[in-house]
């Protein structure tokens, strides 16, 4: 089944599937009490929305699976947990039926990334009970490429692998293959050497930043996709980028209703090119833990709906930040992922940098600390200057705000192993 389907084949979906939650979910009996189930999509809005904390809290009063558990216990095949990046880990269940449709719409995002029959892939990401190991597996068999479960660890067996195996693509995080280059060099081999034509990526949007997609397609001479973007609460992967351009496909609309909303007054926005906002998503079929209206906490940018000329009908899209990073400066939203691409695009900066924002707002200006590159000496007044103000010159033209600026000296700002905090709460 193509995700092409029109409007009454998702309303049946959606009617079928919100009295299934109805009946079955106690957390959305609550949330429901009084009021009309609308029949169409397009009147969806008129129910509550729901966040993370809300299944968070679920999880924590009806352990282990929430109160949003719709299923019997006896139903759940598979059962996953989420890395918790933010707070306390969440603990997934996955049908037959759920484990299938998840396994088929995450093919169609590794698919439009170019796998498929004849490739053979290794998979190199953690299996220990995290989505992205075993049903990120499932969705890379389902394009029929032929897939082999290394997970992480021993990079001198994985180049080995590769190599016997007649190995045509890696999946991995994009952080991975700078790890491998350097065992590579160590063997006294090249990355060239492994012959490898596709690199998919996903959980990070380092393919965005500028610069880095092509040294990578350089050095290892495979094209870098990020074909593996999904919400973990909701669907592991529905979208992805495909060979003809860099906006991500949304390949789920026969399994998934997509919603962007304004994430400060959580108004709807029109399903149009150009809308901006937090994804909404709401289950069209879903078995164990179905979610109606769950508010992702990404924004995202719908950037196009007609059909893309790689064949794909699906609207295409980019996910700009989280939410809860966004910062609003005279009712402009800045996300810490523009701010990156300013201080990446300039030579005389060393990319790290830090929005520090002084109580509890509302501000007039962005409040931003960037740091010089290696060898720029601080002390050297006239220089720091038309830097500075060479970067809020960019910040003016590029986010629409004013700077506050300050620069700090190379290597002043700590490194994080994990994810940095850009945002800063003071
Ligand atoms: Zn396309």
């Amino acid at each position: 089944m193509s995700s092409d389907v029109g409007t009454d084949v998702r309303d049946q979906l959606w009617q079928k599937q919100s009295h299934y939650v109805a009946a079955r979910s106690s957390f959305y009996q609550a949330r429901w009490k009084g009021q009309r189930i609308p029949d169409r999509l397009s009147d969806i809005a008129a129910l509550p929305l729901v966040d993370k904390a809300d299944l968070r809290r679920a999880q924590q009063l009806f352990a282990p699976f929430g109160s949003y558990l719709a299923a019997e216990q006896t139903d759940i095949t598979r059962v996953h947990r989420t890395g918790g990046t933010t707070g306390e880990a969440m603990n997934l269940a996955l049908s037959v039926d759920d484990a299938r449709q998840t396994a088929m719409i995450g093919a169609r995002a590794q698919s439009a990334s170019g796998l498929g029959p004849g490739d053979v892939v290794v998979h190199c990401l953690n299996y220990q009970m995290w989505m992205g190991g075993f049903t990120d597996h499932t969705t890379l068999e389902a394009t029929g490429a032929t897939v082999i479960p290394f997970g992480v660890g021993n990079p001198e067996l994985l180049i080995r692998t590769i190599q016997s195996l007649r190995v045509t693509a890696i999946s991995c995080t994009p952080s991975y293959p700078a790890v491998l280059q350097s065992v590579l060099t160590r063997m006294g081999l090249a990355p060239r050497d492994l012959h490898l034509r596709l690199g998919l990526f996903g959980g990070e949007v380092a393919l965005d930043i500028p610069g880095f997609r092509e040294r990578l397609e350089d050095t290892w001479g495979f094209a870098a996709r990020n074909s593996n973007y999904g919400v973990t609460d909701v669907m592991c992967n529905f979208a992805g980028q495909c060979e003809e351009q860099n906006d991500l496909h949304f390949l789920a609309m026969d399994a998934l209703h997509p919603e962007i909303i304004n994430p400060v007054t959580g108004e709807v926005q029109p399903w149009e090119a150009g809308a901006h906002g937090e994804l909404v998503l709401t289950h069209l079929k879903r078995d164990c833990q179905p979610l109606v209206r769950f508010r992702t906490g990404d924004v995202v940018t719908l950037t196009a709906t007609e059909p893309c000329s790689c064949g794909r009908h699906a609207p295409r899209f980019q996910v700009t930040g989280r939410s809860d990073d966004m910062v609003v400066i005279r009712g402009v939203n800045v996300f810490p992922s523009s701010v990156a691409a300013v201080v990446h695009a300039d030579d005389d900066l060393s990319g790290e940098y830090r929005i520090v924002l002084p109580g509890a707002g509302p501000y007039d200006r962005l409040p931003l600390q960037v740091e010089l590159s290696e060898g720029i000496d601080v002390q050297d007044q006239q220089r720091v200057d038309t830097i500075v103000d060479r970067v809020k010159a960019a910040v003016a033209r590029d986010l629409r705000v004013t700077a506050d600026l300050s620069a700090v000296a190379f290597h002043a700002m700590p490194r994080t192993e994990g994810k940095t905090a850009r945002v800063v709460r003071a």
